[in-house]
């Protein structure tokens, strides 16, 4: 055990990963402490969990909401720091006050941050795959470069970072095998999914998530994203990286090596156990998840993904292969489809339609120089939001 705590940035606090993470991190107080929180816009519910794990600093990256944050704080008798804005997401995740950073906000808002923990060499418990796709060589580059250690939290990278070599190389290995579950519409005709609603889409079988992801599990953009993230965390080209779909989500990815060996990461679908992994590697601790019954499990099944019905995977496929600047812009005008989606504006089959629509729009280039990726994702942005209104008028 170690000597002394982990002192932890939890950045996204409020949302479905963090509360995973601060159940794991509240059963620990002998290992781990927080340092910092940080949330979007709910004011309230950050100073409650202030209240509770009295962090030195809270971020509300609203800057609308400081002065509650202040004062609800101060209301409290909290010792805690209220901080406001992007800039304060970015300080807080490369403060020296704090050796490991859980990089849990959702979108490509949570790249400036990911980054700024990766460039001050910590710990980073990375969820935020939308960073990684956006910016995944100028992140592997920079967490080399600045001794970070990047802890893959998304269950498939955290089932294939457990399944590779130790030593860290890819010595025999042939391909990685990503399971997607199918989401709450495996099986459905193309034709079925017109007049598919939010709710319909954010109620996932197996997994209890933020709506976003929900969205993207139900297109099976999630997979797709995660094919872009596993190329860029594990350094295989994108014909070794398979997807399967396991619809019962025990099995949560398999490395495949040479000698015939399916190596596998099991567990009941709970983020708890990523996390746990990720605070304490290379220990082990209790996450609080439940031990597997496979007994009661009683079968798994496997089957291919429909491309018809799911055609954002093969998006994801063509755009990695493209490389450059076009993971960038895919996933843009997937941020931009699912807000509208779940605002109402586009029908769930014009969610792939406006990615695609994005894709033959904006020139993708082979760059991957930060400041161009981030050009490139504001101009995927406002194209996204042109053919937007142009396909809600038409
Ligand atoms: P969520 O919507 O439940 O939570 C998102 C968090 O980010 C919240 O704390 C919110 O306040 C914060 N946030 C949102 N927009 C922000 C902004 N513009 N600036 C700063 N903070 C902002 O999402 P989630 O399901 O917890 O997912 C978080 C990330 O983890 C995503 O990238 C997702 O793909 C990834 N992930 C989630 C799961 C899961 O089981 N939920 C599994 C694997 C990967
Ligand atoms: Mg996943």
């Amino acid at each position: 055990m170690t000597a002394h705590r982990r002192r932890i940035a939890l950045l996204g606090a409020t949302g479905s990963i963090g509360s995973s993470a601060l159940d794991v991190i509240a059963r620990h107080p002998d290992r781990f402490e927080l340092a910092a929180l940080s949330a979007h816009s709910r004011v309230d519910d950050l100073v409650a969990l202030c209240e509770r794990f009295r962090p030195a600093v809270a971020v509300i990256a609203n800057e609308a909401g400081h002065a509650a944050l202040r004062d609800g704080l101060a209301a409290r008798g909290l010792a805690t720091e209220a901080r406001a804005g992007e800039a304060a997401l970015d300080a807080i995740a490369a403060d020296p006050d704090s050796d490991t950073v859980i990089a849990a906000i959702v979108g490509a808002a949570g790249v400036s941050s990911t980054l700024a923990a990766a460039r001050a060499g910590k710990r980073l418990l990375l969820a935020n795959k939308e960073s990684v796709v956006l910016a995944g060589s100028v992140l592997m580059r920079t967490a080399a470069a600045h001794g970070a250690c990047i802890l893959p939290i998304d269950s498939e990278h955290n089932a294939i970072f457990q399944c590779l070599p130790a030593d860290g190389g890819r010595g025999g290995v042939r391909r990685l095998l990503l399971t997607a579950s199918g989401g709450p519409f495996r099986g459905r005709s193309r034709e079925s999914l017109r007049l598919i609603t939010p709710d319909e889409a954010c109620a996932h079988p197996n997994w209890v998530m933020g709506r976003k992801i929900s969205v993207d599990s139900a297109t099976l953009m999630n997979k797709g994203l995660e094919v872009i993230e596993a190329h860029h965390l594990f350094g295989l080209p994108p014909e070794r990286i398979e997807v399967v779909v396991h619809p019962q989500s025990v099995i949560h990815s398999l490395v495949d090596y040479v000698d015939g060996s399916v190596l596998a990461q099991l567990g009941n679908p709970d983020m708890r156990t990523a996390l746990a992994y990720g605070l304490a590697w290379p220990e082990r601790i209790d996450s609080g998840v439940a031990a597997l019954d496979l007994a009661a499990l009683a079968r798994f099944d496997f089957s291919a993904p429909d491309p018809d019905a799911f055609p954002c995977l093969g998006l994801a496929y063509a755009a990695l292969r493209e490389g450059g600047t076009a993971p960038a812009i895919l996933n843009a005008a997937n941020e931009v489809a699912v807000a509208a989606f779940l605002a109402g504006r586009l029908p769930f089959l014009g969610i792939s339609a406006l990615i695609e629509a994005t894709l033959a729009t904006v020139a993708a280039e082979p760059a991957d120089d930060l400041a161009v990726l981030l050009a490139t994702d504001g101009e995927a942005r406002r194209k996204a939001g042109e053919l937007l209104s142009r396909m809600a008028t038409a």
